[in-house]
Formats: C-alpha cells, structure tokens, sequence
C-alpha cells in the first residue's frame, strides 16, 4: 500500500498569551512506495513522531491530506485505517500470557472483520513464527528479555495484518547488542510480510542501516529525501552532511577563489565554473588520503589504532572543530613522518556549502543531489 503525503502541516498552538505557535511540521509531501521501508530521521524536536501521528490518525493535521493508496485516509480515526503501531514503550498486558496479548487486538474486531476462535488463534500462531517468538506463546512478559518484548509488541501490530506499520522509536529501551539484533530483524520482517513502513528514529546508523529510504528532517522541514546511501553521497545542504555519518564529516571555513577550493592557503578541489564566494568546505573522514605532497597540511595530534584502518587525529586552525578525524587504510601509514601531516582529497568525499544559506554547491565532476530535495 503506497502512504502519500501531501502538504502536510500540523502547528500546535501556543497556550501561553503572546508566544509563538510550534510548527511542528511544516509542508512535508512525499510519496512512500508500497512495500518500502521509510526511515523518519532527525534530532529531538524536529517533528518525526507527529508526521507518524499523523499517518495514524492519532493526530490531525493543520493542513495537508494523507492517502493510503488512492483513498483519503485523513478525516479517519485511527481504528479505521488499518495501522499497526509500535511504540517506544510497547506496554505489554503484564497479566496476559505473550499468546493473549497477540490475540488482543483481534478480539476487537467488529463487522465483517470479525474473527472466529479458531481464525485468531490461527493468526497469532502465524504472526509469533514471523517474529520467530512461537516457542514463548504461553509466558507472560516479565519471563522475556527486552528483545523478545519487543517483537511480541510488533506481533501484536501484525496480527491485524495492517495495511501500514508505524515504528516510533522501537529499539530505544534495547542494549546495544539488543538493538543490532532487532533492527535487523525488523528488516527482516518487513521483507517477509511486504507491510510498507515508516520507522522513526533519531539515530542516523540505525535508520540507514535498514531503511530503503531516509527522510531527514530539521525543525518541521524535510532537509532531503532519498535511498541512505545516495544522501550520504550527495546531501543537499550542511545539516544532512553533518548529521549523517560517524565519525561526522570534518567542517572548514573555506573560499573558492580562481576556480579553486582553499581552506586556508591550501588548494583542495577545483571549483572551476564556481563563483568566488565564502564557503564551508566538508569531508568525509573517509576521504583523506595521506600525501606527502598533498595539498592539505594538518598538525598531527594522534593516531588511534582501529585494526584494519587508523584514525588519524589533527588539527587545523580552519576547522569549525577541535580535531580533523580521518580514517586511513593502516598501510598508508608509512606516508606520514613529523609534527605536520598533508593530506590530498578524493573529489567524491568533499562538500562544499554556501556559507549563507548553507545549501550545497555542486563541484565539477559532482553528480547532482541525491533524489528529491525539499525545503
Ligand atoms: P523526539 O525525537 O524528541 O521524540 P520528534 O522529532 O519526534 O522528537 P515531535 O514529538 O514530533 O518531535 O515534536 C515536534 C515539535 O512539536 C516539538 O517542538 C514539540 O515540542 C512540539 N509538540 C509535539 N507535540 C506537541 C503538543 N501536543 N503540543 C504542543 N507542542 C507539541
């Protein structure tokens, strides 16, 4: 079932006399292709739980509609709509066995939804072999660990067979190994079922790493839309740069200046075609290559052992950060003697933005912006 979202806005009026209204969400369209699994993605505050609230029908929007295939979903309730949600606290019936709690949902089905005994409980042995928990049917919730809570909760969510799954922040109450497991395991069941599904979280190696699209907002606004790698490749502005990737892009204070890129007196692209302007220049930490004829000269502070790579820590008086952090093949160590390290730069790694609206300004040889872009 393809979501389309059009126009969407929703503003939260201020209680207070004299404040201002929170635009929660400001004009957010897009198209969610049937079967596909979105990533909702940005910091605390920017509006992804409404945009999902609003796909639920827990919340109405301001303006803008939703449809779920070609039908307008956006004047009904919830219940009508045919979501299957799944939250952060996934509060399961504590005094209910796993088994009760799948068959919960469908107890309360009326008209010609409604089940048999036997039709349900079908369903919920079917759902519990998805997610791999039909072996613990008849424990309560306090015999699971974290992680089998957790699919017992998407279980439930399945069990309905819903048109759309909603995920807020699933994995957040899950440890580190935990949350590995499951996200890999919710690709997994959103592969077996085909269900489309909107996941939403704040963590960008997580929503890249299991979703065919990302959607990464800022203050209400869609920065960029696109498959995760194509955005981490080509982001629209600063914001998407900085905010995906680990360890995050480097930042410099830069020009173009005679159709070339300087950070400093140091020459680091070509900018030809590119008007002479003040920029901020990104690059991956990836893409520093050790050089001792390249044109980039950083004050070598470390180098931290990562096994098959080094991360090589440095400074430079125009970096907007403390540290320049590279990551460099353990081999191309032997390129680097003496207090100063230089490093030449591969073409597909640097960025550089306006340093006004710090929107991106593709170099020569660039392909152009990853997908759609809004905002
Ligand atoms: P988080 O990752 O912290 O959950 P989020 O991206 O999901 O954040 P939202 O919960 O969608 O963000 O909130 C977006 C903005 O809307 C925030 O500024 C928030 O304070 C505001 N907001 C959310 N719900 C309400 C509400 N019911 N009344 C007033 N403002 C609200």
């Amino acid at each position: 079932m393809k979501v389309v979202l059009q126009n969407l806005t929703k503003i939260f009026p201020n209680r207070k006399k004299g404040g201002d209204d929170v635009v929660a969400v400001n004009d957010f369209s897009f198209e969610i292709p049937d079967g596909k699994l979105v990533g909702l993605l940005g910091p605390s505050g920017c509006g992804k739980s409404t945009s999902l609230y609003m796909i639920c029908g827990l919340q109405k929007p301001t303006s803008g509609k939703i449809f779920f295939g070609d039908i307008d979903v956006t004047a009904l309730e919830p219940e009508s709509r045919g979501v299957g949600l799944v939250f952060q606290n996934y509060a399961l019936y504590p005094h209910m066995t796993v088994k009760q709690n799948i068959l919960y949902p469908l107890q309360n089905l009326k008209g010609s939804d409604k089940m048999t005994k036997e039709q349900m409980l079908e369903r919920a042995v079917e759902v519990a072999k998805i997610v791999q928990i039909d072996e613990l049917l008849e424990r309560k919730p306090h015999e699971l660990s974290g992680g089998q809570q957790q699919r017992v909760a998407i279980a439930r969510a399945l069990a309905k067979m819903p048109r759309v799954l909603l995920l807020d922040e699933p994995l957040s109450n899950l440890d580190a190994r935990l949350r590995l497991q499951t996200r890999e395991e919710i690709r997994r069941i959103q592969r077996k079922t085909g269900i489309t599904t909107v996941f939403v979280t704040h963590d960008q190696e997580e929503a890249m790493s299991i979703s065919d699209m990302i959607v990464v907002m800022k203050k209400g606004v869609v920065q960029q839309i696109g498959a995760p790698q194509a955005v981490y490749d080509s982001p629209a502005n600063l914001f998407v740069a900085k905010f995906l990737g680990t360890p995050p892009i480097n930042v410099f204070e830069g020009e173009v200046k005679g159709g070339k890129v300087w950070i400093g007196e140091d020459a680091v692209a070509d900018a030809e075609g590119i008007a002479d302007r003040k920029v901020f220049v990104g690059i991956r930490p990836e893409g520093f290559i050790l050089d001792p004829n390249g044109p980039l000269h950083c004050d070598l502070r470390a180098v931290e052992v990562m096994g098959r790579d080094v991360s090589v820590v440095s400074t430079n008086a125009n970096c907007t950060a403390e540290q320049v952090r590279s990551i460099i093949d353990a081999d191309q160590r032997k390129n680097m003697n003496g207090d100063v390290v230089r490093f030449a730069v591969k073409p597909n790694k640097i960025f550089i933005f306006d340093k006004e609206n710090e929107e991106r300004i593709v170099l020569p040889g660039q392909d152009k912006i990853a997908e759609a872009i809004e905002g």
